[in-house]
């Protein structure tokens, strides 16, 4: 099939898209174009106007922070994957990259284009709200900000408002001296979307015990799930997987998970439970030998 018609206009800066997408009409911001394309030749969907912000070069960045780095909206999805400043303070970021689609694809789509398109299985946006990420959008003349945690709805669906671009991302740098990270998943091919997958951050102190975990389950409910519960119970003790294992069977005894034809929701509820448990091991193992160092 082929696009319903539509106009298409590339933006030269931000002030310029802001404007266009406050006039409205049925207006889009076209980034990487690796969803919205094959979804507009589809017509699932058919925006009137297209507005290209992939050139706007104030977007594309990686910038270190007093607390943390941001990264602009437009930048490319193969450009954290390589990014020694994302390796260093933020490892679970450059860690689930490689999972983000076929290199083809990550070398055009884009960072806000992920986050603003908020598929349930989508890796960054797990990282996100494991990580307690922040958003920053323009509206009109306005600079907003908004929680990760706040911004998912539901699959495909986010507070971002119809007419605000989506401008960076910001994620938080854990200063802890020991800090692992791990993350699974499980997907019918290596780089498809995943059925289920999760993402763990560990801090441990000399002695081995957790200082910090945080934990997220991504593809399993209508949005990223961060398990706020299972840090608070392993937080302060020296973490051992049967304990583990108990608690994200608790923490996911409540959830109501996706079902489709690619996996049930038992099984989604019971990958996402040895997942979580490995990338929990995994993370506890890198800041053991971050230790060793
Ligand atoms: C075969 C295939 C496999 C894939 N596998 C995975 C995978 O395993 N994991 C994964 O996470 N992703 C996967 N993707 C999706 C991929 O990561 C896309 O690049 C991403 O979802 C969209 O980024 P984009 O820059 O191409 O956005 P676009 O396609 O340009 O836009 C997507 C949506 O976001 C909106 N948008 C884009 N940028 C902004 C902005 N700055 N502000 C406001 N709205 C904006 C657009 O209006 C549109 O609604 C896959 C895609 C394909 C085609």
């Amino acid at each position: 099939m082929k696009p319903a018609p539509f106009e298409y206009v590339r933006a030269a800066d931000l002030d310029q898209a802001c404007a266009m997408l406050a006039a409205g009409d049925d207006t889009r911001v076209i980034a990487g174009g690796q969803t919205l394309v094959p979804l507009m030749a589809m017509r699932l969907a058919r925006p009137k106007r297209l507005i290209d912000i992939a050139r706007i070069s104030d977007l594309a960045f990686v910038r270190q922070e007093r607390e943390g780095i941001a990264i602009g909206a437009t930048t490319r999805q193969c450009v954290l994957e390589r990014d020694a400043v994302v390796r260093a303070a933020v490892p679970l970021l450059a860690k689930v990259m490689p999972f983000v689609g076929h290199a083809a694809i990550r070398s055009r789509g884009t960072v806000g284009g992920s986050l603003a398109n908020a598929d349930p299985a989508a890796e960054i946006a797990l990282v996100a709200v494991t990580l307690g990420a922040t958003l920053i959008y323009r509206q009109g003349t306005a600079s907003e900000e908004i929680a990760a945690s706040d911004f998912f709805l539901g699959p495909m669906m986010t507070a971002l408002p119809a007419t605000a671009c989506l401008t960076a991302v910001r994620f938080p740098r854990w200063a802890d001296a020991r800090v692992g990270v791990g993350f699974h998943e499980v997907s019918a091919r290596r780089s498809d979307f995943a059925f289920a997958s999760a993402a763990a951050q560990v801090a441990l102190d000399d002695s081995g015990v957790c200082r910090r975990l945080a934990l997220g389950i991504g593809a399993v409910a209508a949005r990223p799930l961060r398990l706020d519960s299972v840090a608070t119970a392993l937080e302060g003790t020296r973490v051992e997987l049967p304990v583990a294992r108990a608690v994200v069977r608790a923490a996911l005894a409540d959830i109501e998970p996706l079902c489709d034809l690619h996996a049930s929701a038992d099984y989604r509820r019971r990958a996402a439970t040895s997942l979580a448990v490995r990338a929990i091991n995994d993370a506890c193992r890198a800041a053991e030998a971050a230790h060793a160092r």
